[in-house]
């Protein structure tokens, strides 16, 4: 449906990426009738898990990117604008054309901030001189055109301080890259680093050994706690920093050919200054139920929320049920019957056709989704590859998006 003048919702979504989108479409499809706005500024919609494969050179960046308007579910209104303040007193959302929005309930799934900025030089490199990242919308063709025209020198590989979307992210295109060159027979002349900001290769030390095989197979540096703040592409150098336990610290400069940047990541400015943000500026929700913890008719899924879950589009997958068994409980007067379990998943890209696909929730707490004989996640998996390949865009696109609620189950 179109965007009409009404500016009072039952149900107002802000962000119409994953998790606006997927929550629209199980409300709708639990209460057909329900009046819902979703607020998004744009007219792409992108599925972002497909970056990693598009920087190898197995997806194209077409692939990943659908019009917006076709995946509003039917029902709901299309509002195209972003909002630029949040009046959870008045319940209330302002937008960039100074017009508001009043709600019942509000569902705010705006995504987080990649944070090009914090790390000198950066925003002004991206895309030439040999410096790319798959974080960025569009960015992952020229990873994948720089990866083929490696054939020796210096490659790093950074990671930056948790948390961030796709923790698995940084090291997928790692190893991807890695076994392309050693399918070439290049990669004994390339120095490869992989330079993660945090203390762990993987946050959930249960995968770490299957991990380390690769690191090691593909001869990698391994530095941790090095973090990237300044990129000079003219003298093709990356400046680290690392802190020692007494909070001093010291930089390092490592020249590179290429260098694949994840980007530091944040909770978005509008969310930071709003009441809703907690100390940190995450969307302070309950972990369990999803609800705000002082706004009652506020609840929030996906990157934005202040949840300590992998933030990933497999989160979203089994937070949207959730949310909107949670909703209409409260629009409903009742007490709220689901809970999220923080489940999360990274299929970590070992090799072109393997996977270590992690899947864990609260605590680091192993969630698998499959029987040990289908995928044992804790080893390079080609069921895995498979699943990642054919079957997770398929399940994002025509399940997640649609409001079809499979492997949304919690254990
Ligand atoms: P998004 O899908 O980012 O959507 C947020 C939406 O909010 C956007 O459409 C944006 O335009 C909109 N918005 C922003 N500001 C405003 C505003 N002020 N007003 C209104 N709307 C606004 N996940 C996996 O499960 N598996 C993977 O293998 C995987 N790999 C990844 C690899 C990469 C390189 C990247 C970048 C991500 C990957 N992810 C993966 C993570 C996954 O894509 C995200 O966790 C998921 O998209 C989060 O959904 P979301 O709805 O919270 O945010």
């Amino acid at each position: 449906m179109a965007e009409s003048a009404k500016s009072q919702f039952e149900i107002v979504i802000v962000g119409g990426g994953a998790g606006g989108i997927g929550a629209a479409a199980s409300l709708l499809k639990r209460r057909p009738g329900l009046k819902i706005a979703i607020v998004e500024p744009r007219d792409a919609h992108f599925y972002q898990p497909g970056w990693t494969m598009v920087g190898a050179g197995i997806f194209s960046f077409e692939e990943t990117k659908r019009a917006e308007e076709p995946l509003i579910p039917r029902g709901a209104t299309w509002v195209r604008s972003a909002v630029t303040s949040f009046s959870p007193d008045t319940n209330e959302v302002v937008l960039d054309d100074g017009r508001r929005i009043g709600y019942s309930v509000l569902i705010a799934a705006p995504g987080l901030k990649l944070d090009w900025d914090r790390i000198s030089g950066l925003q002004d490199a991206l895309g030439k001189d040999g410096v790319a990242s798959n974080y960025k919308e569009g960015l992952a063709p020229y990873t994948w055109e720089l990866v083929k025209a490696m054939k020796k020198g210096t490659a790093i590989f950074t990671m930056a301080p948790m948390p961030i979307k796709c923790a698995g992210a940084p090291q997928k295109a790692l190893y991807l890259s890695c076994d392309y060159w050693k399918r070439q027979s290049v990669l004994k002349d390339i120095d490869v680093w992989f330079c993660n900001a945090n203390a762990a290769l993987f946050g959930v030390a249960d995968y770490v050994p299957a991990l380390m095989e690769y690191i090691k197979a593909y001869n990698v540096h391994l530095e941790l706690g090095e973090n990237l703040v300044a990129i000079d592409a003219k003298a093709k150098a990356a400046t680290f920093e690392k802190k020692a336990a007494d909070g001093t610290a010291t930089r390092t400069v490592r020249k590179f050919d290429f260098i694949h940047v994840c980007p530091p990541q944040g909770p978005l400015d509008v969310v930071k200054a709003s009441p809703l943000g907690n100390a940190a500026g995450w969307i302070d929700v309950n972990q369990d139920t999803m609800q705000h913890v002082k706004y009652a008719n506020v609840f929030a899924l996906g990157d934005a929320a202040s949840t300590p879950n992998a933030k990933t589009a497999a989160a979203v997958r089994k937070q949207t049920p959730i949310v909107a068994e949670n909703v209409l409980a409260f629009l409903d007067k009742g007490a709220l019957p689901r809970k999220y379990t923080g489940y999360g998943s990274c299929p970590l890209t070992v090799e072109r056709g393997k996977i270590v696909f992690a899947e864990f929730g609260y605590g680091g707490k192993l969630q698998p989704t499959f029987p040990k004989w289908a995928i044992d996640g804790l080893k390079p998996s080609r069921n895995a590859w498979f699943l990642k390949e054919r079957v997770l865009p398929m399940v994002y696109w025509d399940f997640l998006l649609k409001g079809r609620e499979w492997l949304t189950e919690s254990r």
